[in-house]
């Protein structure tokens, strides 16, 4: 991926935003607004995510569509793959291509709440790394392809050696870059690199961090993605959780000291979970200092936008 390796060149640390499409006409147009204010928070790309089994497929096209050529932000998009058929997942594919993305994150899908056993809606799509080859195949190098990562299990794996087997399956099947499940524990997360790097995986790790807005979504997160929390964190938050503002202040503080200790381990980009809100994702980027500035500008490269002297 050329935006991690241009951080990796020059040491300047990199993020990116990711997105959801909302449920209600209004809430696409705040997601826009948002966007449109993100913008000159200078992310190097922006994701969106996909509902399963195809649910936003109209609407996760619409947004990378419109991000990608009317805000010129590079976009990712997410894309599940065992709970469609193939022809929803060529159309997809087909929709992300036309609008320029040049980004999917390859996905499985989670299994239906509703369902005891879970099988895959097409053969050909059990996992991941079926939707892997499948670009491969059909775009040769079109899209760079990011895969999913778990430094602390999956609900359904908490194996991690096999965890990591699969993950280098995707790697061998042409994944370009991982990107994590959200997490707190960065200890726990320089060591689960280490251990992906010793098998002998060197595409860029991004990893996933959610900024702390309040109390009560913090632990829901925390616990609907089943992700440790250090103590630390704990102690600080829990004398300050009926006061929002002063969750925020704290939790800026946990967040950014988090990333910085990521930035400190070799990992020069890291992708911020933003639940479509601005402010949680902007106080850890000032905390950090890495908000652009008159004398450190944002920087993006679009071929489009240069061609139109706008870049
Ligand atoms: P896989 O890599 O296929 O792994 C799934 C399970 O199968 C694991 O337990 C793995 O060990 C096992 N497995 C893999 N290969 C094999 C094999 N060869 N043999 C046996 N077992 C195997 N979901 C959405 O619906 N929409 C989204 O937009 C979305 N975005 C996400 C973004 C990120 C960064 C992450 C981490 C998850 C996201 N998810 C999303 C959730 C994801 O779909 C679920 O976590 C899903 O359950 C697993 O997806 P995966 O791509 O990791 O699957």
């Amino acid at each position: 991926n050329e935006m991690v390796a241009e951080a990796e060149r020059t040491g300047q640390p990199s993020f990116s935003f990711e997105y959801f499409p909302p449920k209600t006409a209004q809430g696409v147009q705040n997601l826009y607004d948002r966007m449109e204010r993100m913008y000159d928070f200078g992310p190097k790309f922006i994701d969106i995510t996909w509902g399963a089994g195809g649910t936003t497929a109209d609407l996760t096209g619409e947004i990378v569509t419109q991000a990608q050529t009317y805000f010129g932000l590079e976009t990712c998009m997410h894309l599940t793959c065992t709970d469609m058929g193939e022809d929803k997942v060529n159309d997809a594919l087909q929709r992300a291509y036309k609008s320029g993305c040049t980004n999917i994150l390859a996905l499985r899908g989670d299994p239906p709440r509703n369902k005891e056993k879970w099988s895959a809606t097409d053969e050909n799509f059990r996992y991941a790394r079926d939707l892997v080859s499948h670009i491969r195949q059909k775009y040769g190098s079109h899209f760079d392809i990011g895969v999913a990562g778990y430094p602390e299990g999956t609900d359904d794996n908490k194996d991690e050696e096999q965890l990591l087997d699969h993950l280098k399956q995707k790697v061998d099947l042409g994944a370009s870059f991982i990107v994590t499940q959200m997490f707190y524990d960065v200890d726990n997360f320089i060591r689960w690199v280490g251990k992906v790097r010793d098998r002998g995986i060197t595409i860029p790790i991004l990893p996933g961090i959610m900024p702390i807005a309040t109390y009560a979504s913090f632990i829901r997160r925390a616990k609907h993605m089943q992700c440790g929390v250090p103590d630390h964190f704990m102690s600080a938050l829990e004398s300050v959780k009926n006061d929002d503002a002063a969750v925020r202040e704290v939790g800026k503080v946990l967040v950014a000291d988090m990333c910085r200790k990521i930035v400190a381990a070799g990992i020069p980009h890291l992708h911020f979970y933003t639940m479509n809100l601005a402010q949680a994702t902007r106080l850890v980027l000032e905390e950090l200092n890495w908000m652009p500035t008159t004398t450190r500008p944002r920087k993006h490269a679009l071929p489009w936008k240069q061609s139109l002297g706008l870049g």
